[in-house]
């Protein structure tokens, strides 16, 4: 508080986590400050070091002390896109503030045209990307095919090619800040929020420099993660094929009696151990759904930040 005051607040933000990219840190910065300054508003770029084992840091502590408008922020560990996104929006002090990836696969040519939607009044500028021709085969078939499983089991919309490349009013970060969400799915999140949104297409590029960090585990997890800090799905799913063997149960005690009026007696612990095993098996998938939604219960409770930052650096305000 004292001449601080003074300088104007950034009204744009810039957020990127970065994981491994050293290579990818400087021409991020360039690139974004090529489309950014000619807008003519005060604006910051926010670079969140995801816990990388190279160079990320130091390439972020360079960029800060080139440019008085690069503040970097260091996780404690890597705590995952999501985690590390969460923190950069939470560092950001901008009224329009706008994700993007640090691979420069987000195109920052359209960071004007986002910010333009923002002055027009809209609160969530999402984008939607077409997809690029080395996008792979799997990626575009599961992607296409999580968004739809996605939609059908929480009725939260979401189109394939939804990315975390956005903007979001203040209003909106805060709102997404205050949902307490275990699994972090933050694009599930601004869908959910409602806000007045338009959404903009563009193409993907290809990566500046280094490979993807997304692993085949990784999406995984973040994809049954989102379903299940979404949705009650699972759990009802369980309830109705509980429902539907007891239909059955009733049904071949039935049979069973009917079979005992006719005086035949009745054939075959076969059939009884195959509808004891059934049981049994239907029993455990409740139970293990029952145990995934008490170990998030569990998470709640503990409370535990979603991320932490270790170290900053840049320009210190506030
Ligand atoms: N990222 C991160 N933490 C991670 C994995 C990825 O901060 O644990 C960052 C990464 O540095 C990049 C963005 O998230 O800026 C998107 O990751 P990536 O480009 O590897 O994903 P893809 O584009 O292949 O889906
Ligand atoms: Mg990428």
């Amino acid at each position: 508080m004292s001449e601080i005051d003074h300088k104007p607040r950034p009204s744009l933000s810039i957020v990127a986590p970065m994981y491994n990219e050293e290579g990818n840190v400087a021409a991020f910065v360039a690139a974004v400050e090529t489309y950014v300054s000619p807008i003519g508003t005060p604006f910051e770029i926010i670079l969140v070091d995801d816990g990388s084992s190279d160079g990320t840091w130091s390439q972020i502590s360079e960029q800060s002390r080139l440019h008085p408008f690069v503040r970097g922020a260091r996780l404690a560990r890597n705590f995952g896109h999501q985690g590390a996104l969460m923190a950069g929006l939470t560092e950001a002090r901008g009224q329009a503030i706008v994700s993007m990836d640090g691979d420069l696969q987000h195109p920052p040519e359209l960071i004007p045209e986002l910010f333009a939607r923002w002055r027009e009044g809209y609160k969530v500028v999402n984008t939607q990307r077409a997809d690029a021709e080395d996008t792979t085969f799997f990626k575009r078939a599961t992607s296409r095919w999580f968004y739809g499983l996605f939609s059908r089991l929480t009725g939260v919309a979401m189109a394939p090619g939804n990315s975390d490349f956005r903007l979001l009013d203040r209003s909106a970060v805060d709102a997404l800040r205050s949902m307490n969400d275990v699994d972090l799915f933050i694009r599930g999140s601004v869908s959910w929020l409602g806000f007045r949104s338009a959404t903009l297409p563009y193409r993907a590029a290809k990566r500046f420099s280094g490979r993807t960090k997304y692993s085949l585990p990784k999406m995984l997890r973040f994809a049954s993660g989102a379903i299940l800090s979404f949705s009650l799905a699972p759990l009802r799913l369980g309830i109705w094929i509980g429902f539907m063997t007891s239909g059955l149960a009733v049904l071949e005690f039935v049979y069973i009696l009917y079979r005992y009026e006719q005086g035949r007696t009745i054939a075959g612990w076969p059939s009884v151990m195959a509808f004891l095993s059934l049981m049994f098996g239907i029993l455990f998938v409740l139970l293990g759904v029952i145990g995934t939604y008490l170990g998030k219960i569990f998470e709640l409770l503990k409370n535990r930040p979603r991320f932490l930052i270790g170290e900053r650096a840049g320009v210190s305000q506030d």
